[in-house]
């Protein structure tokens, strides 16, 4: 059955505006040259452009979509805040939170961001697909229900996930948050329900600096329900694959979910410039694989993965396309050339037992 891949140019459209990484100029900043700002469509569109030139985008279905619609949009999101974001972006542009700006339109490319993640979803809930890859942008990980936050306009995943409680007879879902920065916005969002399982791993106190501990578990009918699996910088591909088999699927086994989905970001590998971990494309491979067999194994093999952070746009192509190559089963005849740089420079096996330490105290904490 076929892989889906749901992109639209317009998306990489979505303007960031001027920043150094993402600090404003001014002051002590000089402008940087080029635009600079790390939320930029160049790495979505050279992981986009790998997959042309390896052969690998004619295997898969492409598709784009329909913009999310009104009403998918305020099941997550207050009337004032769409209200408000629809106003900036009909005029110049501007910011509704914290190191997230948007320039004129950026409304309809954000609703059209969380559309895509939307028809991905439907199609692998309809059986038209197996799986599915969403090159949604701007992310949605970070973003509130009434701001906006880290690059992240509208809530795309839960956005899809609740229009798809509208369409079909969807159970529970579990988000898998693979982004480096904690996934603050769909564990907020998911706080108090018990049928959306939300687990995030990411680096411990990178972004939002002081959400993301293993404490916060949800409250009322979601207790239990959100998990955090915080890493220490400088963790690699064996502290990853060791939060999968610890944590992750052990969590996915008990929660028994009816549709997978991955915050798909790509910012864990070792060229990031705003995180700290050291993992690589490999990485990405193999935790693509143990999502899809958990996927097998509890609900059809409905797994659907929406893009969100990723700033290397050297690394970022090859990370999306070892996913790609593992999600379709079709191989290339692409080599990531970083990987043998990066696998020689995985943490020390010190670091190894200690990080193992933890996750192995995370799990009991979380009695798995
Ligand atoms: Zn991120």
């Amino acid at each position: 059955m076929t892989t889906g891949f749901c992109f639209d140019e317009r998306t990489l459209w979505h303007s960031t505006g001027e920043a150094a990484l993402f600090l404003r100029p001014g002051g002590w900043v000089q402008p940087p040259a080029g635009g600079g700002a790390a939320e930029n469509p160049e790495t979505k569109r050279r992981f986009k452009n790998l997959l042309e030139v390896s052969g690998l985008w004619r295997k898969l279905a492409v598709e784009s979509a329909e913009p999310a619609t009104e009403a998918a949009l305020r099941r997550i999101h207050p009337s004032r805040y769409l209200e408000a974001f629809k106003r900036l972006s009909d005029a110049d542009g501007g910011i509704l939170g914290e190191e997230s700006p948007f320039g004129h339109g950026g409304y309809e490319i954000g609703a059209l961001s969380a559309g895509l993640a939307t028809h991905a979803m439907d199609r692998v809930l309809s059986g038209v697909w197996r799986n599915a890859y969403s090159l949604s942008r701007p992310p949605g990980h970070h973003c509130m229900p009434d701001h906006s936050m880290g690059f992240c306009l509208l809530a795309n995943i839960p956005i899809a996930i609740e229009e798809m409680r509208a369409r079909h007879q969807l159970g529970k879902v579990a988000v898998v948050d693979w982004d480096v920065h904690h996934g603050n916005g769909t564990q907020a969002i998911y706080w108090d329900r018990p049928d959306v399982l939300t687990i995030s791993i990411h680096q411990n106190a990178c972004y939002p600096v002081h959400l993301g501990t293993v404490a916060e578990r949800g409250e009322g009918a979601g207790a239990g329900a959100n998990f955090n699996i915080p890493l220490l910088p400088g963790g690699g591909h064996n502290s990853y694959l060791a939060a999968m088999d610890r944590i992750v699927l052990p969590a996915l086994d008990r929660f028994r979910p009816d549709l997978i989905v991955v915050a798909c970001g790509l910012d864990a590998n070792g060229l990031d410039p705003l995180a700290r971990m050291m993992a690589h494309s490999g990485t990405y491979r193999d935790m693509t694989a143990r999502m899809m067999q958990a996927a097998d194994r509890l609900c059809s093999g409905r797994l659907v993965m929406v893009h969100e952070g990723g700033y290397s746009e050297v690394m970022v192509p090859f990370c999306g396309h070892a996913i790609m190559e593992t999600l379709s089963g079709e191989g290339t005849a692409v080599v990531d050339p970083l990987l043998d740089f990066l696998i020689a420079q995985q943490p020390p096996p010190e670091f190894d037992a200690l990080e193992g330490q933890r996750l192995t105290e995370m799990a009991r904490g979380f009695g798995l």
